[in-house]
């Protein structure tokens, strides 16, 4: 079951380096001030978000006292707080934006795919499509190349994607709380993957996350 090895019991190299990831994540977060932030009210991007790379690692790997007021995190403003509005203003998508982008910094992870806005919008949860990610973890992603339509990325790919790592984290962040969300949105998971047969998944896949 490529989904549950990716999410949890996953092989022990990538569990280690997935918790390593995480280390490096915490301490990022716990050091990242508002001189760091970029608030940009240009509409050319449709991402919440973005690293920049270059002034993060100088922030990170630099000269502390040199590079500590860097602008590495861009928040483009229009698109986070619309995301914020329609997701009934739930702390935990903008905690989750956080650490996605986070992924990009040390583990170096890229956006190969994402889930996705299902449509629906509730309060005091969030409900995402994560067929994209299910069908990158199971090898049924084109990595779009004109000449070779139809080759996929590759099974690794799924382990240098942030967004797969972002939902990694954020699933089992309420499974103290409510471990039964969380054993129902593994269960969808798996009925996704067996309904098509371990193929592409055509259909959305609605796990249910950040439930206040
Ligand atoms: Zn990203």
């Amino acid at each position: 079951m490529v989904l549950v090895v990716f999410l949890l019991a996953m092989v022990n190299p990538v569990r280690s380096a997935y918790r390593d990831y995480l280390m490096t994540i915490k301490v990022d977060l716990s050091n990242i001030k508002p001189s760091n932030f970029i608030f940009d009210s240009v509409k050319e991007s449709d991402a919440v978000a973005e690293l920049h790379w270059g002034p993060y690692n100088d922030w990170k790997n630099g000269n502390k006292a040199q590079n500590a007021n860097n602008e590495f995190f861009r928040v483009y403003n229009d698109n986070f707080n619309e995301a914020y509005r329609r997701d009934h203003f739930n702390p935990g998508i903008t905690a989750d934006t956080f650490v996605h982008e986070m992924f990009h910094g040390t583990p170096k992870t890229k956006g190969f795919a994402y889930a996705v806005d299902s449509g629906i919008f509730q309060r005091g949860s969030q409900q995402l499509d994560v067929s994209p990610l299910l069908n990158l973890a199971n090898v049924k992603i084109s990595m779009g190349l004109s000449s070779f339509p139809n080759t996929n990325y590759n099974r690794g790919m799924a382990f240098k994607n942030a967004d797969s790592f972002a939902l990694t984290t954020s699933l089992p962040s309420r499974l103290k709380t409510n471990k039964q969300a969380y054993l129902q949105n593994i269960a969808i998971m798996k009925a996704a993957l067996k309904n098509a047969n371990h193929g592409y998944i055509n259909g959305q896949t609605l796990v249910k996350i950040n439930i206040l």
